[in-house]
């Protein structure tokens, strides 16, 4: 007997949805419900607003107006990341015990001055996939004593993974993401990461991790954008016991210029264009000829 297949579309309520977005929400529909919406697959909603600063409620509501006018219907309830805080804490508390999180003090300028002390340095600083610099690893080796401390003083910090020790923890990994084929998990590239922000009790990448099992997501549909973060989310997924979904990078829906949709500065939102009057169903049914040659 096959499985439910269980896909989701996972954004962030920090602006109006863009032509990207809604590409990548309506591969996850369709790769669970088929184009007809028939299929017996199930397509969740999960609101990422972890983000104090950025996120804003009435994106949350832009969010279910732009979908309910491109005609995809999600499954069961909306999952809110900012309503499970308790559960990220929880898996937080599960690699503390492991011993595999640190509580990082730095400041940016802290992180900034040791970078550029390490670019005089022969082998210069480590880049990370997106080619900025990592993490230098400031915070990882303080001992117990002044950590406890600097956290009774009240000093703010986020809490970091300690890469080196997980990722030897893990051992090898691997995942499969329907056009890469089977990836050997190199979470290493990413150094250190946060797991915990200063200024949240958690970050993407344990939120995301967490919330993938605990919905049972069986496939997860998102940009390449996004492709270098699963190396985290594999390790994640193995050092807290979650099962391993399978991916669906789609390539990103670039202009005739090559540039990214959703980043390009005034790229037109899903709500500027219902008001000009652009025809809902039929930008769904050129999205869904392009989903054809980008998914493949
Ligand atoms: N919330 C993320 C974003 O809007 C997407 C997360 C994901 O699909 O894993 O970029």
């Amino acid at each position: 007997m096959s499985s439910l297949l269980i896909s989701r579309f996972a954004p962030s309520p920090t602006g109006r949805l863009h032509l990207g977005h809604a590409y990548s929400a309506l591969c996850a529909h369709d790769l669970a419900k088929g184009p007809a919406g028939a299929g017996n697959g199930r397509f969740l909603l999960r609101i990422e607003d972890i983000d104090p600063t950025r996120s804003r409620p009435e994106h949350v509501e832009g969010i279910f107006e732009d979908l309910r006018w491109f005609g995809l219907a999600w499954d069961g309830d909306v999952l809110v990341q900012s309503a499970r805080l308790p559960l990220y804490a929880a898996a937080l508390d599960r690699l503390g015990a492991m011993e595999l999180v640190y509580p990082c003090f730095c400041t940016r300028a802290r992180i900034a001055a040791e970078i550029a002390a390490s670019a005089a340095a022969p082998h210069g600083p480590a880049l990370g996939p997106d080619g900025g610099p990592i993490y230098p690893g400031i915070c990882r080796d303080l001992p117990p004593e002044a950590r406890a401390a600097r956290i009774a003083a009240g000093e703010a910090h986020a809490w970091r993974l300690d890469m080196a020790k997980a990722a030897a923890l893990a051992g090898p990994l691997l995942w499969h993401d329907s056009r890469a084929g089977a990836v050997v998990a190199t979470p290493q590239i990413h150094g250190d990461v946060v797991l915990a922000r200063k200024d949240a009790p958690t970050s993407y990448h344990l939120a995301v991790t967490v919330d993938d099992a605990a919905q049972g997501v069986t496939d997860i549909v998102r940009g390449e954008d996004l492709f270098a973060a699963t190396h985290v989310h594999r390790l994640l997924q193995a050092l807290l016991g979650l099962p391993a979904p399978l991916y669906h990078h789609h390539a990103l829906l670039t202009d005739e210029k090559g540039e990214r949709l959703a980043k390009r500065a005034g790229s037109p939102t899903l709500a500027s264009m219902r008001a000009d009057g652009v025809d809902a169903s039929d930008l769904v049914a050129r999205l869904r000829k392009m989903n054809a040659a980008l998914l493949s």
